[in-house]
């Protein structure tokens, strides 16, 4: 079976740190290309669309690119079951879907993301909390082995394969397809309120007191200090009903075309630093409109893929991020600790989100019933020394980092992290006894 082989002059996760130069790229449609590449390989990693942060999608000897498998197979409209290819997006499924009224059960907060690495990175949304991860939504999948071999898991088949693969990494093996439920939406549009929180405790508060809504996350003014450490904006979201629209808009699932932008060159670095980022943090707080709203769809989940290639605004030295959840015994403290450090660092934390998630089974799945940060940083030393005092945060208070957005976690931090990774491990070891599924980020941290 012959593959379109390329090789890449450079590879990189969308932080665009780190980058391997010399990269070999296999590109893979269908089953058949996928098993040969596998048989043909002494090591290789799957990757979807490259939204991974870090390097958790590059193989040192080769890197598997599931985007030309991209079909949809099969959906049951009275179950809302699809069934797709791996390298399928998110994007894709909602052009298709939504204007017939169905809607992704979980979504990150870009759409450029494909189903197998929604799967193998397990994504949560801002609707954790109540759904869980895209991974609670997989009826079934099928995993090509190391061996050659193309298995359906499930949680009724091969089950202990089914969890080590919802979160794995792409470390059980490649996913040729999946089977998973879309919920039915009313119309196109988000029904929004908007909440100033004074500071982190107000946020959290607001937070456990808006459970019943679907959709929860705050935006956090990371260099507030002192009485306003932790002020933001929580935004609530419901699926708007039809009768919630405008009298007149006789077509409630389809959206008016928009423009995207693109950033045309990589962005200087003295563009986003501590005073440009604190006067826009000061005032998007104070314009932001407290109270209710109707937003498409789009501009709720997505209003970052509105600007296509942003992450060149940290120009070429790339970003990092740094995403960790704390329990919620601990989350308080460990939050203010976190904040506190950011903000008398000065470092300038473009993004920072907050978000309430639930309960979550699974081997390597990142969240667990706490609070998650993220913050974007650029890529320097500066920032290093100072995610390393974060990591020590994280482990003094019980957290875990999230793989999918990390590119220079220590192995001890990972290990204290996820009690549960020897058991993925022994998983690993029967399915893939020579470790040919590795990328660059298993390889470092042992996985
Ligand atoms: C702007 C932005 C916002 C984000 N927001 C969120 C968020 O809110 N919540 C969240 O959870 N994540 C979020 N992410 C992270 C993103 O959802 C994950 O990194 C996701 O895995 C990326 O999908 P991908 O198709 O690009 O996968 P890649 O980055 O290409 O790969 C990610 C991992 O999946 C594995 N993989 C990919 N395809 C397969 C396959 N077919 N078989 C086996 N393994 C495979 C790869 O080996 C790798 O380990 C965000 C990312 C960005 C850029």
């Amino acid at each position: 079976m012959a593959l379109t082989e390329q090789t890449q002059a450079s590879l990189s996760g969308w932080g665009n740190f780190p980058r391997l130069r010399d990269a070999r790229v296999l590109r893979a449609r269908g089953e058949a290309e996928m098993r040969a590449a596998i048989a043909q390989e002494r090591s290789l990693i799957a990757r979807g669309n490259g939204r991974s942060y870090g390097d958790p999608a590059m193989g040192s000897r080769a890197t598997l690119s599931l985007l030309p498998s991209d079909r949809l197979m099969a959906f049951d409209a009275d179950s809302g079951v699809l069934t797709c290819e791996a390298g399928v997006m998110l994007a894709d499924i909602l052009d298709v879907f939504v204007p017939r009224g169905w809607f992704v059960p979980v979504t990150p907060g870009t759409k450029f993301v494909t189903v197998g690495g929604a799967i193998a990175s397990n994504v949560h949304g801002k609707n954790h909390h109540g759904a869980g991860s895209f991974g609670n939504h997989v009826e079934s999948l099928t995993l090509a082995l190391a061996d050659g071999r193309v298995v359906r898991c499930s949680p009724q088949e091969n089950a202990d394969l089914f969890a080590a693969t919802c979160g794995g990494m792409g470390l059980t093996g490649v996913i040729v397809s999946a089977s998973f439920r879309l919920m039915r939406i009313e119309t196109a549009y988000i029904r929004q309120e908007t909440h100033h929180a004074a500071n982190l405790e107000t946020v959290m508060a607001m937070f456990e007191a808006n459970q019943a809504w679907t959709y929860s996350v705050a935006w956090i003014d990371c260099l507030a200090r002192g009485p306003d450490l932790g002020r933001s904006l929580l935004y609530l979201g419901e699926h708007a009903r039809a009768d919630e629209l405008p009298a007149g808009n006789g077509q409630p699932l389809v959206l008016p075309p928009k423009a995207t932008r693109r950033v045309p060159i990589d962005f200087p670095a003295f563009a986003l630093n501590r005073w440009s980022v604190r006067a826009f943090n000061a005032l998007y707080y104070r314009r932001a409109q407290a109270g209710g709203s109707l937003i498409d769809y789009d501009s709720y989940f997505y209003p970052l893929d509105a600007i296509l290639e942003w992450n060149r605004i940290y120009g070429r030295p790339g970003f990092l991020q740094f995403q960790c959840v704390l329990p919620k015994a601990t989350a308080a403290a460990g939050l203010r600790l976190l904040l506190d450090r950011v903000a008398r660092s000065g470092r300038a934390s473009f993004l920072a989100v907050l978000k309430l998630l639930g309960k979550q089974d699974g081997l390597l799945s990142f969240p667990m019933e706490g609070y998650t940060l993220a913050l974007d940083f650029p890529a320097d030393t500066g920032t290093l020394g100072l995610m390393l005092e974060l990591d020590a945060i994280t482990a003094d208070h019980g957290g875990r980092p999230y793989l999918a957005k990390d590119s220079r976690c220590g192995a001890t931090l990972v290990r204290q992290g996820y009690p549960h990774l020897g058991e993925f491990q022994s998983i690993r070891a029967r399915v893939d006894p020579t470790g040919k599924f590795s990328s660059l980020q298993s390889e470092r941290l042992g996985l």
